[in-house]
């Protein structure tokens, strides 16, 4: 059977029609998300056993993972009648010792396990919980090991699988088994060998059988971490196929015709008069970076990076003058309503005295200026993802601004883009990205950062306070509104409920009454219409309300100079680029601010860490390195959410110098090829890989 599939794609040999298998099996393999045999040769192991010298239960130690194998002399399922809880116990002895297992609820368990098989154990060693000797694990991964003794599941390092009920992981390791010996051959490796080989990395159909079934000499704990040369391997793959992407669309763009902007200055002139302030060097430098690609008769496609407070801002008005001057219209989207609004009603006061127009586009407004918008009535759209909605139609749109781009995807950008033939694109994110993943998440882009915060900054001090410490917090407060500033109060719910026990900013903002009746309490969150929350936001920029109690829908980009105190109810539960985006909304007047963090115990070693690095740090990049090693890549930033392939292979905070590498080879090879005409097996991969995501090419 495998003989006639021979030649054939992988991609397309159905897992079902592999020995062992069949249609009904086949189904539960589909559970694993392996349909075929391609994707069965890339079910990576999650960890591997040792089994080639297994321990006698004599010498395993209290604490440690151990795998452990004999006969099984007792198993019965136990009841705690008062406890309403049933336990299967097994007892298992090697010839050197004796050692019970225990599975919780779970009494079927007595189908799988009998007296008198032979078994493989493997789990925590715990002491005997009733007499305080004797070895004990809890709920271990077990193997039955039958007859055969072949050596796919014993006397070699064993590759691990994750299974689903009905099937087991010898099971599945047996099928792979027969893959990696029947159709690995059959596998074309699509990357040119002189990269690889460039590398130092190994051929594909070696590493696919190694990451299966590693040698014996194998190095176990690389082999667990991934990071086996067999396994950076197929990491490589993978990140070689993302880049190779992102470097289509970036060398598509650059070949593509957009417009050349020629201005000669006339709003930009007057710019310098109407701000309070003169631009640092670092904003100089990067509007030159976009000035010159505005200029070029190809579409802009930019990202500025820069921590939150550095100014980004004014540079996307700058550049939105340039436009207009140019007679093009201008939109600049921002994730949310109230930051889309305060960009409109700041922006409205720079360009009102130079005679421009701008409205404001966004979900939940009712007044919806559409055909205003089409006429070309307005010179710029500030907006939300209404934006990109259908039946919002521009006169001549030609450039476009996102704001925070690290709460879009590439999907929106390209949305935005199609509302016009090949504007401009500038995208703006604070830092809480470290760079490893900028590189993947931007990748398409040309890349601006302002490394520099306005002169008159003084950094912001962070204070972690237990929530017992309510006195003293209080006359922080008072002390600074005395002073004439003012402070935000954020709560991470907007009203009280039963399911948690968390303080919310309905309650608070009474409480925040009683406590301070001379002061004028303001309250803003995410149920508000829009009208009233703008109104709020505008009184508190007009410095009347004194208190801002809210959600964290003032979390992005909310800009109040005179407001220098931050403070944060169940700091605890916050993630740390929220945090960092949070205690970004103060530190932006001359004044000193203060961000208090008030935690409520008892809270984990995660959340302790997390409250640490804010106290310790205020840079934004070295928070989000630190959030990334605590998360993780795939929680930090799921790339699900970013519109962009998955990687299920790589790290990229364990394989970032392969990501660099990857991505070397990877543009370089599309500038010399662009459309990998002379590489057709790898060009198909990459389309199966991006699939659903873009079209890469537009031809063929
Ligand atoms: P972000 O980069 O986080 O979006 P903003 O653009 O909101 O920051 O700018 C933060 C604050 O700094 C605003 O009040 C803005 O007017 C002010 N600002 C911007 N550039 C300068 C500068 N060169 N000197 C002083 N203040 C500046
Ligand atoms: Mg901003």
């Amino acid at each position: 059977m495998v003989l006639q599939q021979r030649g054939k794609d992988l991609h397309d040999f159905q897992i079902q029609y592999i020995k062992g298998v069949g249609p009904k099996r086949a189904k539960l393999f589909n559970r694993l998300g392996i349909k075929s045999v391609k994707d069965a040769l890339y079910y990576l192991p999650y960890r591997y056993e040792d089994r080639s010298s297994i321990r006698k239960i004599s010498n395993i130690s209290y604490g440690s993972s151990e795998t452990v194998s004999g006969k099984v002399t007792s198993a019965e399922v136990i009841n705690l009648p008062g406890r309403n809880l049933k336990i299967f116990e097994l007892v298992i002895n090697d010839g050197s010792g004796l050692l019970k297992a225990r599975w919780f609820n779970q009494p079927f368990m007595k189908k799988n396990l009998r007296a008198g098989d032979e078994v493989l154990l493997y789990g925590t060693v715990k002491r005997n919980s009733y007499w305080g000797i004797g070895f004990e694990m809890d709920n271990p991964e077990y193997e039955i090991i039958d007859d055969d003794i072949s050596s796919v599941h014993m006397n070699r390092i064993v590759p691990v699988y994750r299974v689903t009920s009905g099937l087991s992981v010898r099971q599945v390791r047996s099928v792979i088994f027969n893959i990696t010996n029947t159709c690995i051959k059959d596998i074309i490796d699509p990357v040119p060998e002189e990269i690889f080989k460039r590398n130092a990395l190994p051929a594909l159909t070696e590493s696919l059988y190694n990451v299966h079934f590693p040698d014996t000499s194998a190095n176990i704990n690389l082999l667990n971490r991934g990071a086996s040369d067999f396994h950076r391997r197929l990491s490589f793959d993978e990140l070689f196929m993302f880049e190779l992407g992102l470097a289509v669309i970036k060398k598509g763009s650059v070949l593509e015709k957009g417009t050349a902007f020629k201005p000669e200055g006339r709003l930009l002139r007057r710019l310098p008069d109407l701000l309070p302030f003169r631009l640092t060097a670092a904003q100089e430098r990067v509007f030159n970076e976009i000035i010159n690609d505005m200029k070029k008769p190809h579409p802009m496609n930019r990202l500025i990076q820069g921590d939150v407070g550095c100014g980004k801002t004014v540079i996307a008005l700058m550049a939105m003058l340039v436009a207009v001057e140019c007679g093009y219209q201008s939109a600049l989207m921002a994730p949310t309503e109230i930051l889309a609004e305060q960009h409109y009603i700041n922006i409205y006061r720079l360009i009102e005295d130079l005679g421009l127009k701008i409205c404001l586009l966004t979900g939940s407004k009712k007044d919806r200026p559409i055909d205003r918008i089409a006429s070309g009535e307005f010179d710029i759209i500030a907006g939300t993802h209404a934006l990109i909605q259908e039946g919002v139609i521009f006169k001549n749109l030609g450039l476009v601004v996102i704001d925070e781009q690290h709460r879009f995807g590439v999907m929106q950008r390209a949305l935005l883009r199609k509302k016009a033939l090949n504007p401009d694109v500038l995208v703006m994110t604070a830092t809480p990205i470290p760079r490893t993943l900028s590189l993947t998440l931007y990748g398409d882009l040309d890349y601006s950062i302002i490394d520099e915060m306005p002169p008159d900054r003084r950094p912001i001090k962070t204070l972690l306070f237990k929530s017992t410490r309510k006195e003293h917090i209080y006359s922080i407060i008072k002390e600074e509104i005395k002073k004439g500033r003012q402070a935000y109060v954020v709560y991470p719910i907007i009203e009280e409920s039963e399911k948690t026990d968390l303080r919310s900013a309905i309650v608070g903002k009474n409480a925040f009454e009683k406590v301070f009746p001379e002061f004028r309490i303001g309250l803003l969150h995410g149920r508000m219409k829009a009208q009233e929350r703008e109104q709020i936001m505008a009184s508190f920029k007009q410095g009347e309300i004194d208190i801002l109690v809210s959600t964290t829908v003032i979390e992005v980009g909310v800009d109040v100079p005179n407001a220098t105190l931050m403070i944060i109810i169940h700091a605890e539960r916050f993630g740390l680029s929220q945090l960092h985006q949070l205690r970004g909304r103060i530190g932006r007047g001359t004044y000193e601010s203060y961000c208090i963090l008030i935690a409520y115990e008892p809270y984990g070693e995660e959340a302790r860490s997390r409250l640490d690095i804010m106290v310790k740090s205020n840079d934004g990049f070295q928070i989000a390195e630190e959030d990334l090693n605590i998360r993780g890549p795939g929680e930090f930033f799921g790339t699900r959410q970013s519109g962009m392939p998955d990687l299920k292979i790589a790290n990229i905070a364990r394989d970032a110098k392969l990501l660099n590498v990857a991505r070397k080879e990877a543009f370089a090879l599309i500038d010399k090829d662009p459309e990998l005409k002379g590489l057709p097996v790898l060009r198909k991969s990459l389309e199966t890989f991006w699939k659903g995501k873009m079209e890469l090419f537009k031809t063929g």
